[in-house]
């Protein structure tokens, strides 16, 4: 095996912690970048005693000079309460935090992944999800920053491969849930089985009719490293998501049930310009990745609801 040297940025936050274990595990060497919007030093604090380990506290929106042998583009605030935050700097992050890192990877040769995102479909018309739909996504909404941030970081990738040849990956990343989520982040996997497990109301926005399909972190890292591994004129963008698919009723139902929690279901108002209806078709990623998940929702519900019992108790 050729131990690698990889740039994970974006590294502290959830997904991001999961992928450098993942490539420690595998025997690489990873510096893992972060400037703590989202993530924290908790997630990967087990792996500061791992000499190949190394932790850089930086802003992407900063240029950054290193040798290494692969980037992992995922520095952005990724739940709507956060992206929402400080909506230009979501945007910067994206934008510049791609042309600094794609920069890099220009000067360094390096092979380069963007996590984009299944927003980029925005509320989507063609159901399932493929890769060749535009999208419908509303340039000024609420969750334009992120949307259009993302698009932006795609067309830059594109632009990239084909003006200066570098070696680029693109992934649009379905709803990922999974142990290391920030229990605050707003998002509804973590929402609801918080709320279940302090037996507080469990908060629907809107009818609960509205649909995602759920990924478990795990699938999602196995597919990140086989993207990264695949040949070198396929850039995607590929679909990485679970395409089982639910309404927000049946997750809240399915998380009360699990928890045996005596919470109640309540509405609150839709966010606007929340999608509808969300699912990946994944045709190909098993195609050419030969990627498909394997872990279905209930069975990463019950680690994702055991993660959070050992953190809030
Ligand atoms: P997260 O918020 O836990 O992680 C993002 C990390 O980026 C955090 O550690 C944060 O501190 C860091 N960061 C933010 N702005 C930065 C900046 N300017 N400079 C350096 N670091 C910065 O979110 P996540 O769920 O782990 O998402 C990781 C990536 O995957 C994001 O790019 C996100 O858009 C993408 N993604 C995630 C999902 C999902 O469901 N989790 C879905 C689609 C796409
Ligand atoms: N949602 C909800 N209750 C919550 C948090 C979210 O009903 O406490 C809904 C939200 O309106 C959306 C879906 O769950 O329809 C997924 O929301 P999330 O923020 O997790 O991700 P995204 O909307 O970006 O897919």
């Amino acid at each position: 095996m050729i131990r690698k040297k990889v740039l994970v940025t974006g590294g502290a936050g959830f997904v991001g912690s999961h992928l450098c274990e993942r490539l420690l595990n595998d025997g690489h060497e990873v510096v893992c970048l972060d400037n703590y919007f989202t993530g924290q030093k908790q997630n990967i604090v087990h792996l500061l005693s791992n000499p190949f380990f190394e932790l850089i506290r930086h802003d992407v929106t900063m240029p950054f000079f290193i040798e290494v042998d692969e980037i992992y583009n995922l520095a952005c605030p990724a739940s709507p309460i956060h992206y929402q935050y400080n909506a230009i700097k979501t945007m910067k992050t994206s934008v510049m935090g791609a042309i600094n890192m794609l920069g890099l990877a220009k000067r360094i040769r390096a092979t380069i992944l963007q996590a984009s995102t299944s927003e980029v479909y925005g509320d989507p018309h063609v159901h399932p999800q493929v890769e060749s739909y535009w999208g419908h996504v509303n340039p000024i909404g609420e969750r334009a920053c992120y949307d259009e941030g993302k698009r932006a970081a795609e067309t830059l990738f594109v632009n990239y491969n084909k003006q200066n040849n570098v070696k680029i990956k693109i992934i649009r990343i379905f709803n990922t849930y999974g142990p290391r989520m920030h229990p605050n982040d707003g998002r509804v996997v973590s929402n609801f089985i918080v709320q279940a497990l302090k037996g507080n109301d469990i908060t629907i926005y809107g009818d609960g009719s509205q649909t995602r399909s759920f990924q478990y972190v795990d699938d999602l890292v196995e597919g990140m490293i086989k993207m990264m591994g695949s040949r070198e004129d396929f850039t995607g963008p590929v679909n990485i998501g679970n395409p089982g698919e639910f309404t927000i009723l049946q997750l809240a139902e399915m998380v009360i049930r699990l928890t045996n929690s005596k919470s109640k279901i309540i509405r609150m108002p839709l966010p606007p310009d929340d999608p509808t209806q969300r699912r990946p078709d994944i045709s190909l990623a098993r195609k050419e990745l030969d990627w498909e998940p394997k872990i279905p929702l209930e069975q990463g519900l019950i680690k994702t609801i055991e993660y959070f019992d050992s953190i809030i108790r």
